[in-house]
């Protein structure tokens, strides 16, 4: 029997719950990052260009930045590197970029942060690998020292855990406790508790040191998604300190895009994950920027914040005659991205607009209907003409040989008429 309306619930919106963390404050030049507690969800990246090269670490950081990374992270590793710290500071402030830089540090970071004190200072927060600060008595020495330059600085730091530098002695003993309980865990198991471990316990001695806990932010990298979501699940449970999210080693293009989008997605969509990180490889003559544009992408997609407006394009299929439909969903999302920086300023809110390009009548123009501007073009058999919808409404239709043009002039004024609107309010 058909249940009637009447009898049924409403069925719930699927929106992820944040588990609150600790705030983080990453300051720079007076201008503060917030991570973790309410904050939105942030997206960090990573250079790939050699420190030591100051102009041009700038530059990529400045081309991160204005991608949309929130904070970016460069490699720490040598003398010569701590001294051009404060020169891609000073460079990037001249341009007016005033996004925070992380030092990520390996195996000398004590010695840089100590040697280097204008490195120290100019860095807004410090990345610290536990598996890399040394072995036995050295490593707690050399640990606080990190930790007490951070404290000394006020700065934030991210202990980030990762599976292929695990801190091999804390992995040991855990294994020989293992190996001693009746049923010994999977060793997969014992590494993900490793991993846990050494986090959180590195996390509660940097508190003892003197680092406030609002200013820890923790991460367990590793390189599979099930891995990922297991640990970061249990981690979430075990601290209340901010947490960033990242794949490690995901690999190139669709591969590496794919892995973090349904790892992060996963974790996100439970609450967990305060700052994300999308470790793409380049492709040969690929913008680093991409990394930015996926971690983007699946923030806006799983609607936890909105960065461009959104395009909705159908695949296609056998009912369209031509490339034309491509090229103009293609053209559009090109368009709508290169002008948001100037819309933002003129616009607030436009990054809320949705925009359908659709191929043919059958979903067409109800697809275009649900966006607040959509067009339908003509798929096989149909009459050359694409109606154009506007807020639920058909308006026009448009035709000829220019329809990507005309149609771009009617997104453009829709939006200065709505949005402009609003900011004149
Ligand atoms: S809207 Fe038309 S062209 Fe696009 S996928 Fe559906 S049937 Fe094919």
């Amino acid at each position: 029997m058909i249940q009637k309306m009447s009898d049924k619930q409403p069925i719930s919106f699927s929106e992820p719950v944040r588990k609150l963390t600790r705030q983080a404050r990453i300051e720079c030049n007076g201008h503060v990052v917030t991570v973790g507690g309410n904050a939105p969800v942030r997206i960090q990246s990573m250079t790939n260009t050699d420190t030591v090269d100051a102009v041009e670490t700038a530059i990529q950081v400045k081309e991160l930045a204005l991608a949309g990374s929130e904070l970016v992270r460069i490699t720490v590793n040598t003398p010569e590197a701590a001294l051009a710290v404060p020169y891609i500071r000073e460079q990037l402030d001249r341009m007016g970029v005033h996004v925070p830089l992380i030092g990520d540090f390996h195996f000398n970071g004590h010695t840089l942060l100590t040697d280097y004190p204008a490195c120290a200072k100019a860095l807004s927060k410090y990345r610290i690998n536990p598996g890399n600060v040394g072995k036995g008595e050295k490593r707690d020495r050399q640990f606080g020292m990190m930790i007490e330059a951070a404290a000394r600085w006020n700065k934030a730091v991210r202990i980030g855990v990762n599976w292929g530098s695990l801190d091999q002695e804390l992995l040991a003993d855990l294994m020989d406790e293992n190996s001693r309980r009746p049923t010994p865990w999977d060793v997969r198991q014992v590494m993900y508790e490793a991993l846990i471990s050494s986090a959180v316990e590195s996390a509660q001695r940097a508190e003892q040191i003197g680092l406030a806990g609002e200013q820890i932010i923790l991460s367990c990298k590793v390189s599979g998604v099930q891995d990922l979501v297991a640990v970061y699940r249990e981690l979430s449970k075990r601290c209340n300190y901010a947490l960033h999210l990242g794949l490690t080693e995901a690999g190139m293009g669709t591969k590496g895009t794919v892995a973090s989008a349904s790892a992060l997605s996963i974790l996100l969509q439970e609450g967990i994950g305060d700052t994300i990180r999308v470790s793409l490889t380049p492709q040969p003559g690929e913008s680093r920027n991409q990394e930015v544009v996926v971690a983007s992408e699946i923030l806006q997609a799983l609607e936890l914040r909105r960065f461009v407006p959104s395009v909705t394009a159908c695949p296609g299929c056998g009912r369209t005659t031509s490339t034309t439909f491509q090229e103009l969903a293609k053209d559009i999302d090109d368009f709508l991205r290169a002008r948001m920086p100037e819309w933002k300023k003129s616009f607030p809110g436009v990054e809320s607009l949705k925009v359908a390009v659709m191929g043919c009548i059958v979903n067409g123009p109800g697809e275009s209907k649900h966006a607040d501007i959509g067009i339908s073009l003509p798929g096989t058999g149909e009459a050359p003409a694409a109606p154009v919808y506007i807020d639920g409404e058909k308006r026009m239709t448009l035709r000829g040989d220019d329809i990507v043009s005309q149609f771009r002039v009617l997104v453009e004024k829709y939006i200065e008429e709505r949005f402009g609107r609003a900011s004149n309010l």
